[in-house]
């Protein structure tokens, strides 16, 4: 089959982490798992006759953060839309949305791809606001419906069609987490329809030639699906362009478990959502107060940190770690930034050497235990102090490994830990070290006779009794060498 070119265009839209719901005094819950349906609902958000909407501040708050994060024009008067359309769980019988004059528009994003080495930038059309529906439930052969998410706050982030790759748009779409979660916007979690990503697909020759026709696929619901329906769709479309047909613009649905889309309605039968100017709301002018705060307040853009962890050589799993959340981020900066102070040494000097102990086994620990960093028993100074005593160089590799654990698990200081373990004797001679390792193969006749019959792995057991009993003074290596002469 000929090559073809992929082309991807995003239609995002993420749950808004504001108090409030979009036009009501209603909480804005976030997870709907515990709540008892239409227990958060008033007659704003359930569309009674005569109320009317309200626009929150914290909801065009945390809107405007979203836009100055995503680097768009953020304009000083946009409008909202009513979008109309029947289907019971809109209980207004529309939705309030901005498609003529949104408030955020002409941004952009940048994100690295193949493990933070080539750098890529797509542009966002717009970011407008608009509100969530209901929820249809359909359960013993009724349908119910639930209010609790009608009128809560969605942004809907629209690309251009900038994706040539399913790669692209995962990493992209990590970044986009990343910013909101970074600076307290969304949650973002697929699994919890807090970010939904409708995936706009067409293939073509050619650059030169025009975009082909697009497809946009829905009910896509983590990353894994994302990339599967991509490929499933490219392959689709190309299979009907090589037997010389054509087809038509269209939305299809995603089917999983079957591993292909449908459709769901062809273009002819699009609705007509008779869009006008929202008559309950007035223009929205954002006044220069507003955006003197905006201006100066500091909004974090991952990508920036990603680069400066990626100027100091660090390795992709490194860079994940400290990523994966922002309260770690936040740790190394700390921990950097305060022995910068302390010493003489230059940030360069040090970044390796702390990010190889926050990665593991700190991140790897408050992952482990679904902690965060401020539970971490040791302070800051502490883990200064370690950071010096390895930088010393006198400790070997197993002994700040121990040490690490250690303050890990009891919060004591690193000084005490060395006292305790011994670590500041004098190194063991090799024939004391031999003398244990030959204790050890006396003490263990059984598994001997295993290593012997050809189950070599045992020598692990040895190594790791040599560990233990050495306090760590010895390494893997070195006991290796020592057992294999013992059990030849
Ligand atoms: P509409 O006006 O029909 O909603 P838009 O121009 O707003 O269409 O585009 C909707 C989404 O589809 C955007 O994310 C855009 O990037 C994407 N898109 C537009 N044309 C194409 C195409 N030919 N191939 C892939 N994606 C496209
Ligand atoms: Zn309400
Ligand atoms: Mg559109």
């Amino acid at each position: 089959m000929s090559e073809y070119i992929l082309t991807i265009g995003l239609e995002i839209h993420i749950k808004l982490k504001s108090a409030n719901k979009m036009f009501c005094q209603c909480k804005n819950e976030q997870n709907f798992d515990n709540l008892v349906p239409n227990t958060n609902i008033c007659p704003v958000c359930t569309g009674q006759p005569g109320a009317l909407p309200t626009l929150s501040a914290d909801v065009l708050e945390k809107a405007l953060l979203l836009g100055k994060a995503l680097q768009c024009k953020i304009n000083e008067t946009s409008r909202f839309d009513r979008k109309s359309y029947f289907y019971p769980d809109l209980p207004m019988g529309y939705q309030i949305t901005q498609l003529y004059h949104p408030t955020n528009t002409q941004g952009q994003v940048s994100f690295f791809l193949d493990n933070y080495t080539n750098e890529r930038t797509i542009h966002i059309q717009d970011a407008h606001m608009e509100n969530d529906t209901g929820k249809m439930i359909h359960a013993e052969g009724q349908a119910m419906l639930d209010f609790n998410r009608a009128g809560t706050p969605l942004v809907e982030i629209v690309t251009l069609p900038d994706f040539r790759s399913s790669e692209e748009v995962i990493e992209f779409l990590k970044e986009l987490q990343r910013i909101v979660r970074y600076n307290n916007i969304a949650d973002a979690d697929l699994e919890k329809g807090q970010m939904r990503v409708d995936v706009n697909i067409s293939v073509r020759k050619s650059e030169s030639d025009p975009f082909g026709t697009r497809v946009e696929v829905k009910n896509i619901n983590s990353f894994g699906m994302i990339k599967r329906a991509i490929e499933h769709e490219k392959a689709r479309q190309e299979k009907i362009y090589e037997a010389g047909e054509t087809f038509t613009q269209q939305t299809r649905g995603w089917d999983d478990p079957k591993g292909e889309s449908y459709l769901m309605r062809s273009k002819e039968d699009a609705l007509d959502y008779r869009y006008f100017p929202e008559p309950d709301l007035p223009p929205l002018h954002i006044n220069d107060e507003t955006f003197k705060r905006l201006n100066t307040q500091e909004i974090v853009i991952p990508h920036n940190i990603i680069k400066q962890l990626n100027e100091y050589g660090f390795n992709k799993e490194y860079i994940n770690a400290l990523i994966s959340d922002k309260t770690i981020l936040d740790y190394f900066t700390t921990i950097l930034s305060s022995l910068t102070t302390w010493s003489e040494w230059k940030p360069e000097d040090f970044a390796k050497l702390i990010v190889k102990r926050i990665a593991w086994p700190i991140a790897a620990r408050m992952k482990e235990n679904f902690a965060t960093i401020d539970t971490l028993k040791f302070s800051h100074r502490q883990f200064n102090e370690f950071i010096i005593k390895a930088q010393a160089g006198s400790l070997m590799e197993n002994q700040l490994k121990i040490i690490m654990d250690e303050m890990l698990s009891t919060g004591k200081n690193s000084e005490e830990i060395i006292k305790e373990k011994g670590f500041d004797a004098p190194a063991m001679d090799n024939d004391e070290i031999a003398l244990l390792a030959k204790e050890i193969v006396t003490e263990n006749p059984s598994i001997v006779e295993q290593y012997k019959g050809g189950k070599t792995t045992t020598i692990w057991f040895f190594i790791g009794q040599l560990m233990k009993k050495t306090w760590g003074k010895t390494s893997p290596k070195i006991a290796q060498e020592i057992f294999e002469k013992l059990l030849k």
